[in-house]
C-alpha cells in the first residue's frame, strides 16, 4: 500500500499523468476496476493524506496538492489548494504518456462503428497502432520507477474501443479468426477495418469439354484486349472459376475472389463423378451470412449444364492449404486408340503390368515450354479395360497418384514417360478423350 502511493507520487512529480495512465501502471493489481478507477482512487488516498499534511502544518501536504491539480484536472486537488492556500494552479498539463487520447476512446469506437455498419459480422478484434514514441515513454517511465504490475497503453486502448462496440453490436470479441479486425491508430484518429475472408467449400463437376478451369489471360495483350483474344482479354469465353466465381462474389457482396482446386482437369477433359474439390475465398465480404443450398442452385442455373457444383459448405484457410498440398489419388476414363488391333490377351497382360507400377515421367513435351524438366516418381494404382468400343479402341480406367500425367501415360511421350500403355502394348497409343471421374479426398 505504502510502495504503491509513494510509487504513484513519484510519478506524478515527474510527469503529468491522467486518471487512467496512472492507474494502469497498477492496471495488474484489482479486478473489476477501469484503470481510470485506480488512478482516481490512487489520486484520491495522496489528496487525503495531502491535506492531512497540510493542516498539521507539514509543506509538503501543499507540494504534493500542487503536484495533484496539475495531473489530469483533478478537482478536488484544485479546490483545496484554493481553500489551504489562496492559490489555483493553471489547467493541469496533457497527459504525458496518452496526450489526451484515451479520452477520446468513445470518439474513436463511433467511428469504428459507422464503418463497421456497412458489412455483417458474427465477431470481431480491435488492433491498436501506436507510434513508437508512446511506448518508449511508458516503457522507460517503468523502468524508471521499477513499475511492475502494469499493463500496456495498447491494451487497454483495445479494451477500451472493444467494450464499446460490444456493448453497440453484442458481438464479441474473438482473438484466434474474427471476421473483422478493427484497426485504430488513435493518435491520427485513422480506422482502418481488416475484413477476413469467407471461405466456401464444395466440389465442382466440368460437363462439357472445351473450357478452362481459372480465366486463361491472352498471352498476347496481357488481358487488356487485342485482335487474337477478340478483345476479351481471354482465350476463353468462360471458365470453370467464373463460372462458380461471379454467384458467389454477389451473394456475399464480396470485393474479390480466389479460386482454389485440388488440382486440375485439362481444358479438352471433363470433370464427372462426384467433382473436384474447390474452396472460394471471397475477399472483404458485406455478407456473411448465405443461404448455401440457394447459392448453389443460383451457380448451377446460371452455368447452364457446363458446370455444376455440390455441397457448398463454410470452410476456412485451413482447408486451402490441404487442397492445395495434397496430392490426392485422383480416377480416370480415357477412350484409347491404338494403331493397330489388340487382343483380349494383350489388354489382360496391359492391365496387369500397369495394374501397381511406379511410372517414371518426365515432364510432359506440351507442357514443357512453361515448366521445368524433372522427373517425377508417381505410381499406377489400378488400371482397368472397362470397355472394348472396337478391335482398335477401348475405355480404360486408371486410379493413379495426383501428379501423374495421363495423357502421357497413355502415349509414352516418345519414351519421356516408361513404362506406358504404348510401350507395353508396342504399338502407338493415343487418348481420344479423357475425363476425371473422381478425386479421392476426404471431408470435402
Ligand atoms: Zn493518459
Ligand atoms: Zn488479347
Amino acid at each position: 500500500m505504502e510502495s504503491i502511493l509513494a510509487k504513484a507520487l513519484e510519478a506524478l512529480k515527474r510527469y503529468p499523468l491522467c486518471d487512467a495512465c496512472l492507474g494502469r501502471q497498477f492496471g495488474l493489481l484489482g479486478y473489476g476496476l477501469t484503470n481510470a478507477e485506480r488512478g482516481k482512487a490512487i489520486k484520491t488516498l495522496l489528496a487525503l493524506s495531502a491535506h492531512l499534511k497540510a493542516k498539521s502544518g507539514d509543506p509538503e501536504g501543499l507540494e504534493v496538492l500542487v503536484v495533484l491539480a496539475s495531473n489530469g484536472f483533478f478537482r478536488p486537488a484544485r479546490l483545496l489548494l484554493e481553500k489551504l492556500s489562496g492559490e489555483a494552479p493553471e489547467r493541469a498539463a496533457n497527459c504525458y504518456l496518452c496526450e489526451g487520447v484515451l479520452t477520446r476512446v468513445g470518439e474513436l469506437a463511433e467511428k469504428a462503428l459507422k464503418l463497421l455498419a456497412d458489412y455483417e459480422f458474427s465477431n470481431f478484434l480491435v488492433g491498436v497502432e501506436l507510434p513508437s514514441w508512446v511506448e518508449e515513454r511508458e516503457d522507460s517511465l517503468r523502468a524508471e520507477l521499477g513499475l511492475e504490475h502494469g499493463e500496456g497503453l495498447r491494451n487497454e486502448l483495445s479494451r477500451e474501443i472493444g467494450k464499446r462496440i460490444m456493448e453497440a453490436t453484442s458481438k464479441p470479441v474473438e482473438f484466434a479468426r474474427p471476421d473483422v479486425v478493427v484497426l485504430v491508430e488513435p493518435f491520427s484518429g485513422s480506422i482502418r477495418l481488416q475484413v477476413n475472408p469467407v471461405f466456401v467449400a464444395g466440389r465442382y463437376r466440368k460437363l462439357v469439354r472445351g473450357i478452362p478451369q481459372a480465366k486463361w489471360v491472352c498471352t498476347a495483350c496481357r488481358g487488356r484486349g487485342c485482335p487474337r483474344c477478340n478483345w476479351q482479354g481471354k482465350l476463353y469465353p468462360t471458365s470453370v472459376s467464373e463460372l462458380i466465381i461471379e454467384p458467389m462474389l454477389e451473394a456475399f457482396r464480396g470485393e474479390d475472389a480466389a479460386f482454389h482446386a485440388a488440382g486440375r482437369e485439362d481444358v479438352d477433359a471433363r470433370m464427372l463423378g462426384r467433382g473436384r474439390p474447390f474452396v472460394v475465398e471471397v475477399k472483404r465480404p458485406r455478407k456473411r451470412e448465405v443461404n448455401l443450398r440457394a447459392l448453389e442452385e443460383e451457380i448451377n442455373r446460371r452455368a447452364k449444364g457446363m458446370v455444376s457444383v455440390s455441397g457448398l459448405k463454410y470452410a476456412d484457410r485451413a482447408l486451402v492449404r490441404r487442397i492445395k498440398s495434397e496430392e490426392a489419388e485422383k480416377v480416370y476414363e480415357a477412350l484409347v486408340e491404338f494403331e493397330k488391333p489388340v487382343s483380349d490377351e494383350e489388354l489382360r497382360r496391359l492391365e496387369e503390368a500397369l495394374s501397381g507400377a511406379l511410372i517414371k515421367q518426365w515432364t510432359p513435351t506440351r507442357v514443357l515450354h512453361r515448366r521445368a524438366d524433372k522427373l517425377r516418381l508417381k505410381r499406377v494404382r489400378e488400371l482397368r479395360v472397362i470397355e472394348r468400343i472396337s478391335p482398335r479402341v477401348v475405355r480404360l480406367r486408371v486410379r493413379c497418384d495426383g501428379g501423374l500425367y495421363v495423357k502421357e501415360l497413355i502415349t509414352g511421350d516418345s519414351g519421356r514417360t516408361t513404362p506406358s500403355v504404348s510401350e507395353l502394348i508396342r504399338t502407338g497409343a493415343r487418348p481420344l478423350e479423357l475425363d476425371v471421374v473422381d478425386v479421392l479426398m476426404e471431408g470435402v
